[in-house]
């Protein structure tokens, strides 16, 4: 008699523990209701990057010194930087600088310790290609001013702030 009240009594208890996490799981479901979908008609419509967004780096060709600093900063050793020196004035002339997006992680090292500001991380997302020879860019290429999604008028773009993620 008493081990069948015990019985009991446990299915009691995994009978209400049961209850309380199909009532969790539904107000999960009813709390994602009230939120307005995220999804974007992409390429029609393109999500504003954040300020502090770590896109495609754009290079400043002039104000480089050639000085390596983001070669020894970057995990992978990446920014391939190729000048000469001038002895006349001992100094090294920039010839070429490249990066390969196929390869670099974003981390944003290389624009936190380029010791004159050449570097800068743009809000440019779309590196997509079809050959991963492409995404290596040089100076011209890294020179391009990025493209601005909020003053793209063929597209519309969408505030991430209006979404449910910012609450
Ligand atoms: S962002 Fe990071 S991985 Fe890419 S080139 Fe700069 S330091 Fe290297």
């Amino acid at each position: 008699m008493f081990t069948t009240l015990v019985k009991f009594r446990n299915y009691g208890q995994q009978a209400a523990e049961s209850a309380k996490y199909i009532g969790q799981g539904f107000a999960v479901t009813l709390d994602h209701l009230n939120r307005s979908p995220i999804t974007v008609k992409y390429p029609y419509e393109k999500i504003i990057s954040s300020e502090r967004f770590r896109g495609r780096i754009h290079f400043e060709f002039d104000k480089c010194i050639a000085r390596e600093v983001r070669v020894r900063v970057c995990p992978i050793n990446l920014p391939v930087v190729d000048w000469k020196l001038i002895k006349s004035i001992k100094k090294k002339q920039l010839k070429n600088y490249s990066i390969d997006f196929g390869v670099c992680i974003f981390c944003g090292n290389c624009v936190e310790y380029c010791p004159t500001n050449c570097l800068s991380m743009t809000e440019e997302y779309e590196l997509s290609s079809y050959d991963r020879h492409e995404l290596n860019y040089d100076q011209i290429a890294l020179g391009r001013l990025p493209l601005c999604t909020s003053r793209d008028l063929s597209i519309q773009a969408v505030s991430t702030s209006a979404s449910s993620f910012s609450s």
